[in-house]
């Protein structure tokens, strides 16, 4: 270990029991029907943090069978804007109150920090409010000049029932990226989130109920993509599957749903590179670099995996994020000073160590970490703030998403060059630009392939502005207004409303 920051186990009391988990079915709380259940350990503390109900295919075709029931009545999906938003916004205020307990949930089930688990808690409460928003300003069009006798007009209307599927690494932010807006459009749901950490998209369903959404309207299934994942994304009663998730997932989610061609929103994998020129705030630059590989862990869709620096300031670039990173705090994720938790399994642990093991067996080398780190009183379920330096752009630990608190370090001499190493990889979900000259950083911006471009800056994140991914890091977007047309369908309307139209047989 290299000078770290470590923050040992505090006394913070832990569950004395597990949390128990059920299925929300047709605004029933049940356990499946076999009796089946999983349980959920503490990665940072390794204690049971939930017990939660295991569904199959009973389960997930009695919660399709409710959302479609509740769309076609029209209770919900034929509801004004007004109602949906008042009801959204109660939601929001329920979150509000309950912060601090859904915080403590998702770092008992996910490992990451308390602070920053409070602060996606809020975030997730403004997309409620937001969504909110947007369910009573939506509307469509009126063409009124196409000619004396005619009306035409654009209606959107909810696009039916859909599946929500979720991953573990931001699981209460990431339902509220999708469902508030999937309700706004009037839509009914079925919602899996990751086995790994369902505790609080189940808080989230008991808020729902008691901020009074119709029964059937939001169901919750949990348990596993085999079989619940599938039938949800298969079954003939879903209109739209959106999903967030690994690329490989996303792929089998897409050929699933083609039997019967469904819509399908997908937000995928990355390896976001953020290109820092010799004109860039290196200090400033170094700090976004620490933040955007450490943040969660790296455990993130938009972790900035991958500096591009030109030759001239690598050495000093890496010396100043080599620094910040001895002064990252991590390790016990209830304690408040810590801003890295623990790695979410020991399977996903020996991954990310293989990419650096891979990495130095190819020629790179490692400037800092390397290896996982036992923390005091805590168990092994960490990994150090890791640099690799001298890697090249064929290493998988260039081109594959290593979903860990891994830094890989390229270089470049030239625009183009930096252009066609932040382009070389199959995703395209985000990149970055540090550079004092707005024509560097705007040249970048246009030519880069990612759905979200930050100059100067990384990771912020605002609810009005849309996210998601070029090549195969997705499709379609969330947030934004582009978040509630995903859930809108098109129908156009024309009304002869003067002369009878002119008869076609003589
Ligand atoms: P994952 O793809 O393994 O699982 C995601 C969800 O899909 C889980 O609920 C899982 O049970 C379910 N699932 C698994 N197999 C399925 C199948 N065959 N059919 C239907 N559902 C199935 O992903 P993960 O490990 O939970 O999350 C990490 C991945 O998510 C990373 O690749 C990360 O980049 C990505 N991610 C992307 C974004 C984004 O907005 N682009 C955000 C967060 C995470």
């Amino acid at each position: 270990m290299q000078d770290l920051t470590v923050i040992p186990a505090t006394n913070a009391a832990l569950p004395d029991a597990p949390k128990r988990l059920q299925h929300w079915i047709g605004g029933g709380w049940v356990d499946s029907a076999d009796g089946a259940t999983s349980e959920r350990r503490s990665p940072a503390h390794g204690v049971p943090v939930s017990v939660a109900a295991k569904g199959g295919a009973a389960e997930a075709g009695a919660a399709i069978a409710a959302a479609r029931a509740a769309f076609d009545a029209g209770h919900w999906s034929r509801s004004s804007g007004k109602d949906r938003a008042t009801l959204l916004l109660k939601v929001a205020d329920l979150i509000d109150r309950d912060r601090d307990a859904i915080a403590r949930q998702e770092v008992l089930e996910s490992g990451k920090p308390i602070t920053q688990a409070l602060a996606e808690i809020e975030g997730a409460a403004d997309l409620w409010r937001y969504a909110a928003a947007l369910a009573r300003t939506m509307h469509g069009d009126s063409h009124n000049s196409l000619g004396p006798d005619m009306l035409g007009l654009v209606l959107k209307e909810p696009i039916g029932v859909v599946s929500l599927i979720t991953p573990w690494n931001f699981p209460f932010l990431i339902i509220s990226q999708k469902l508030p807006f999937a309700l706004a459009a009037g839509c009914t749901a079925v919602v899996k989130p990751s086995e790994l950490t369902p505790g609080t998209t189940v808080m989230l369903g008991h808020l729902l109920q008691e901020a009074g959404l119709p029964a059937g309207v939001c169901n919750i299934v949990l348990g596993y993509g085999d079989p619940v994942g599938e039938i949800l994304s298969s079954d003939p009663r879903i209109d739209m599957v959106s999903f967030t998730g690994s690329t490989g997932v996303g792929k089998r989610i897409s050929a699933a749903a083609s039997a019967t061609l469904k819509k399908v929103s997908l937000e995928l994998g990355g390896k976001n590179p953020q290109v820092v020129f010799p004109d860039a705030d290196l200090d400033a630059a170094a700090d976004a670099i620490a933040f955007g590989v450490y943040f969660n862990a790296g455990e993130c869709c938009n972790s900035g995996s991958r500096i591009i620096v030109h030759e001239d300031v690598a050495e000093a670039l890496v010396a100043k994020v080599a620094a910040l990173s001895r002064r990252v705090p991590f390790g016990e994720p209830l304690d408040p000073r810590t801003q890295v938790g623990a790695i979410i399994s020991p399977e996903h642990l020996a991954k990310i160590d293989g990419y650096v093991r891979g990495a130095v067996a190819a020629g790179a080398r490692v400037a800092l970490g390397g290896a996982a780190l036992e923390v005091g009183g805590l168990g092994a379920q960490f990994y150090q703030p890791t640099i690799v330096t001298g890697v090249t752009p064929d290493m998988p630990i260039a081109r594959e998403e290593v979903f860990g608190p891994v830094l890989s370090v390229l270089t470049f001499r030239d625009f183009d060059e930096a252009i066609a190493l932040a382009n070389g990889a199959a995703y395209g979900l985000s990149a970055g630009v540090w550079s004092r000259d707005v024509s560097t950083c705007l040249d970048f911006a246009r030519r880069v392939q990612a759905g979200t471009v930050w100059t100067n800056t990384w990771m912020d994140g605002f609810a009005e502005l849309p996210f998601g991914g070029f090549k195969e890091s997705g499709q379609g977007r969330e947030l934004g207004r582009y978040g509630l047309e995903e859930f809108l369908e098109v129908k156009t309307v024309q009304m002869r409303i003067g002369a009878t139209r002119g008869a076609w047989v003589a």
